[in-house]
């Protein structure tokens, strides 16, 4: 099959077919409409095999993924996520790893109203970039640097289990089919992103873990933290996997959560808790904004 055949078949009309797209894939360029009064959010990121993802793994949960983490920083700023672009390099042309792949990205894809408008394909080790672009109403984006002195700092979902699920993958043991759909299927938190919009004075998503992305906000907004360990959301085996080891690094400073880390003054606690109620998405208080350490 041809690189034109391939990317007909497999990446023409991926994804949602939306009316802002007047030109996607086949030309030399996209041409998309950005709505009036809104700012266009981008980010793009790349999973290498064997750096982000084993080479073994199910080419569909690498297409859910790939597109899973861009759409984890457009729920960070807030962003309504709309087209994506995608760069793929492959040492080979295997339909079988393409087919998966293009379907995990797709449905990923459809289920949040993304369009593939673009890309690129090479020939190379196994690795894919992928850009994702969303709209923000214009100067509403939450940004990193907005934490004010006694705000409560959140977290969604449970921290730790996408760590924990590597861990053993890396060690051969058994990993629950539970845990390892949080490493391979992360869900982007984008309803809850967008619905705090407004609400959260600072966020960032999780992707590097709680104490480094946290630590993020605190730098850029020029503000320190007392985190309640006690506090912090677990599932019940990374609970038990510290209540073994005393180790706390799994929901601490493992990566790949992808759940939102914002901060929100006390006043406004009970109205994100609606709107993550909203999105069946449970947060969880973990502790509060303090002046910066000297
Ligand atoms: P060019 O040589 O002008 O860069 P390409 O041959 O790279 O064009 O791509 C042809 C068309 O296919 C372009 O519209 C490009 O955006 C699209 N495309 C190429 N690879 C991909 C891909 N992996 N996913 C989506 N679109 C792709
Ligand atoms: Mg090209």
């Amino acid at each position: 099959m041809s690189e034109f055949d391939l990317i007909r078949r497999f990446f023409a009309d991926l994804g949602a077919a939306r009316a802002d797209v007047a030109l996607g894939v086949g030309d030399d360029c996209a041409l998309l409409n950005v709505p009036a009064g809104q700012q266009l959010a981008v980010s793009i990121d790349t999973l290498s095999a064997g750096v982000h993802f084993f080479p073994d793994c199910d080419p569909v949960a690498v297409g859910h993924k790939a597109l899973a983490v861009g759409l984890s920083d457009l729920a960070a700023m807030g962003a309504q996520p709309a087209w994506a672009t995608l760069a793929l390099t492959l040492p080979t042309a295997e339909l079988a790893w393409i087919e998966g792949f293009s379907a995990g990205f797709a449905a990923l894809a459809t289920a949040h109203g993304v369009q593939l408008v673009g890309g690129d394909t090479t020939r190379g080790a196994l690795s894919v970039t992928v850009q994702v672009h969303g709209f923000i109403p214009k100067g509403e984006a939450v940004r990193r640097s907005g934490a004010q002195v006694d705000d409560v700092i959140c977290v969604s979902g449970t921290l730790g289990d996408a760590g924990l699920a590597l861990r053993g993958l890396r060690a051969g043991t058994a990993v629950a089919a539970e845990l390892r759909q949080r490493l391979e299927y992360p869900m982007p938190r984008v309803a809850l992103g967008l619905g705090l919009r407004g609400v959260a004075t600072a966020m960032i998503d999780l992707s590097d873990g709680l104490a480094g992305d946290l630590g993020h906000i605190l730098s850029a907004s020029n503000v320190g933290a007392e985190l309640a360990l006690e506090q912090l959301p677990l599932s019940p085996p990374v609970a038990e996997f510290i209540a073994q080891t005393g180790d706390w690094a799994l929901p601490l400073a493992a990566g790949d959560d992808y759940e939102l880390c914002f901060c929100v003054p006390a006043a406004r606690l009970a109205a994100a808790q609606a709107i993550a109620a909203q999105c069946a998405c449970a947060i969880h208080p973990i502790g509060q904004i303090c002046a910066a350490a000297d």
